[in-house]
């Protein structure tokens, strides 16, 4: 018997979508990902700390957390979270919960009705047949009705050589996963984008860092105007405006130990720094759909019905970052993700199957 809907992707939206989709009866699989390759498992909010833009998570005792988490998760899985609530790195005093205790909330939710997971990668699809079929990254194939694409989007790199050389060491597009790392610590470090995220990722590094350098292509910030505030008010942040980088400097003993930027005139400055962050943006991840659907020139996936999540292919739906290069929030991921499954929900009704 073929699957009645499989959902590939494991952020808001894919949780969403199966929470739906599970209290739906449509007992839903999800394929959450195998964090191989770059690819990240519970979506970017995993990547992030607090979360203040998520309705209903207003700030709340660190320890109240500690015990909601306890309260909602199997052991195996709070254990993910502890680091948070025990031990040098925990946190203390009130807080918006993290990315990725809402992660796993999410992904607890949809469990407790139903949802199946694999922890793997569908790495091909053949939409050309239905039921559609999916062939995972371990080789099983997979049979079913409709699909749920829900497999975000991930960082993007200036693409220099010398950045490529030093990844991992020295140069990251997570502040939040490696900016506690000793090699950051009181030292100066650079961060490239002017965008929510860049702010976000420079803001946190003053934690850890002597120096933040912005440095930005232009000499206005595209963040949102309380992140920006909050950035250039930081006495630890130091803006460079109209600048890009040129060239990562390190040695292979020591990894980044600098940058080389050059302003809109042509001048090169040298800047000394132990790390370099990239937060210049992202790219769908829709490699694995090798031309099945149809993109749009960026490569998100198109929606061919306003207001619907219907994709070129009939039974097939995307929701989440996925298939949005504007909004790109969690709430809004979580949103199409519920679309998409009451598209899916109602599609298999229409077509006689319950
Ligand atoms: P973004 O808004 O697209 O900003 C990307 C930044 O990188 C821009 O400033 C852009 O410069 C710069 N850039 C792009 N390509 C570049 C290159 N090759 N070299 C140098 N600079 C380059 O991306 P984002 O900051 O990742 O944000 C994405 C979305 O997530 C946004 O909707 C944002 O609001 C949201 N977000 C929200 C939060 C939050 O609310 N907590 C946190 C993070 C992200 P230009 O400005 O010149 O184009």
């Amino acid at each position: 018997m073929p699957e009645k809907v499989v959902i590939i992707g494991s952020g808001p939206a894919g949780w969403t979508a199966a929470i739906y989709a599970a209290r739906a009866k449509l007992e839903p699989l999800v394929y959450e990902g195998s964090g191989l390759d770059g690819n990240t498992p519970l979506g970017q909010l995993n990547l992030t700390t607090e979360v203040e833009n998520f309705p209903a998570w207003p700030f709340v005792d660190a320890a109240v957390l500690d015990q909601f988490s306890k309260s909602a998760l199997p052991q195996e899985r709070y254990a993910n979270l502890s680091h948070y609530y025990t031990g040098k790195s925990a946190h203390h005093g009130k807080r918006a919960a993290f990315g990725p205790e809402q992660m796993e909330y999410m992904r607890q939710q949809a469990v407790n009705f139903g949802t199946r997971i694999v922890t793997d990668d569908i790495a091909k699809v053949d939409f050309k047949k239905h039921p559609f079929v999916l062939t995972a990254r371990d080789g099983t194939i997979i049979e079913t009705l409709t699909v749920i694409v829900a497999t975000g989007a991930r960082a993007n790199y200036l693409g220099l050589p010398s950045e490529e050389k030093y990844k991992n060491n020295g140069v990251s597009a997570c502040a939040v996963c490696d900016g506690a790392l000793p090699r950051f610590r009181n030292k100066p470090l650079v961060v490239v984008g002017g965008g929510d995220s860049a702010v976000e990722e420079g803001t946190y590094l003053t934690k850890f860092a002597s120096v933040v350098y912005l440095v930005h292509r232009r000499d206005q910030l595209r963040a949102s105007k309380i992140m920006q505030d909050r950035a250039l008010h930081n006495p630890k942040i130091t803006p460079k405006w109209n600048s890009v980088v040129d060239e990562v400097l390190g040695t292979d003993k020591d990894g980044v130990t600098g940058v080389r930027l050059k302003n809109k005139s042509g001048k090169t400055e040298e800047l000394e720094a132990t790390g370099m962050f990239v937060a210049i943006g992202h790219t769908p991840n829709t490699d694995f759909l090798q031309g099945q659907l149809a993109l749009d020139e960026k490569g998100y996936i198109r929606w061919t019905k306003p207001q619907r999540t219907y994709t070129s292919v009939d039974g097939v739906f995307s929701a989440g970052d996925v298939s949005d290069n504007y909004y790109r929030q969690a709430v809004t991921a979580a949103g199409t993700g519920c679309m998409a499954a009451l598209d899916a929900e109602r599609w298999l009704a229409e077509k006689g199957h319950h």
